[in-house]
């Protein structure tokens, strides 16, 4: 089997919403695969994940109803005992489309399945396939937090039954994602296909770069559960006696100033009354979800910035539109 081994790395992970905690991700993957010649298994990318004590969550299919699934349940264990304290086991249901007798019988063979590998009682999920989330007439007994598909969200806006993802097109897409999510106090769920790491592919790159990151102390990454229990019953002592934050809708968008058409630039957000920060690199339009608020923004390209002064209200959007002399 092909042992899994990081590709060279280019970027450095560069921010910190509150340093100097360092900004959090999380790493999961779906199903147990068999890798080949030249890519690792799903085991071998746990193993490698777990001898670097990063926390990873492996969520598992049945796949196997022969011998009442020796093959999953001999997945499943191999897996766990790699790092007992480090690898999660989560339940990934059958797609949409099951009927509610089908999910729950099968929910109830890989919980089996993980109760008896790791004594625990599953409680995390993972939606399967292109369109997943939560389905109308759907339930799933027991569990608490249910891993999505989606990359959208919005600051107060996450569902514990359907968290979001980072992006995996780029590592710069990875970073903003990052950034932008630990700004908002949140943290940044990975989700990779061990048969996604092949050589070349952006994941791969996305998935190499950030666990240099944690190695070397960039990021810090911790178990699905666990930072869900986190982003869901936040009560840090700094925001213990703050009544939720009221949010509103900010797009930044650059057109040439002579014949508005779109221009890439970076845009630099900046609360003035509170400590809202955010920059992003290289688009032409992005929308923000922030707090309510007074802020400058900006949009830089070469060495032309302009600013502006704006107040976000929870009731009215802004979009702004930069007009750059270039
Ligand atoms: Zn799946």
């Amino acid at each position: 089997m092909a042992r899994y081994q990081l590709s060279n790395i280019q970027k450095r992970y560069s921010f910190s919403a509150n340093p100097p905690v360092l900004d959090k991700i999380v790493f999961t993957i779906d199903h147990i695969h068999a890798g080949d010649h030249d890519l690792s298994s799903t085991y071998e990318v746990v193993k490698f994940l777990a001898d670097r004590r990063i926390p990873v969550t492996v969520f598992m299919q049945a796949t196997n109803p022969s011998n009442d699934y020796e093959f999953d349940r001999n997945n499943a264990r191999l897996i766990y005992s790699l790092a007992p304290h480090l690898v999660t086991l989560g339940v990934h249901p059958l797609p949409k489309g099951a009927s509610q007798q089908q999910q729950q019988k099968t929910l109830h063979i890989i919980s089996d399945i993980i109760r008896g590998v790791t004594r625990k009682t599953p409680v995390i999920l993972s939606y399967h396939g292109r369109g997943a989330g939560p389905m109308r007439g759907i339930h799933f007994a027991g569990i608490k937090f249910a891993r999505g598909i989606r990359h959208a969200w919005s600051v107060n806006g996450d569902n514990p039954l359907d968290t979001p993802v980072m992006p995996l097109v780029s590592v710069s897409r990875a970073y903003e994602y990052i950034h932008e999510r630990n700004n908002a106090g949140l943290s940044a769920t990975l989700f990779v296909h061990s048969a996604e790491l092949r050589r070349g592919t952006p994941q791969k790159r996305v998935f190499d770069t950030l666990v240099r990151d944690v190695m070397q102390r960039r990021l810090q990454a911790l178990a699905y559960q666990q930072a869900m229990e986190h982003d869901f019953h936040h009560t840090g002592t700094s925001v213990i006696s703050t009544p939720p934050q009221a949010t509103g809708v900010m797009r930044l968008s650059a057109l040439t100033k002579k014949g508005k058409r779109p221009i890439s630039v970076n845009f630099s957000i900046k609360q003035r009354d509170g400590h809202y920060r955010n920059h992003v690199s290289n688009v032409n339009t992005r929308q923000f979800n922030l707090p309510v608020g007074k802020y400058r923004v900006s949009a830089q390209i070469g060495r032309t910035t302009v600013n502006k002064d704006l107040i976000l209200t929870a009731t009215q959007g802004i979009h702004h539109i930069f007009l750059m002399p270039v």
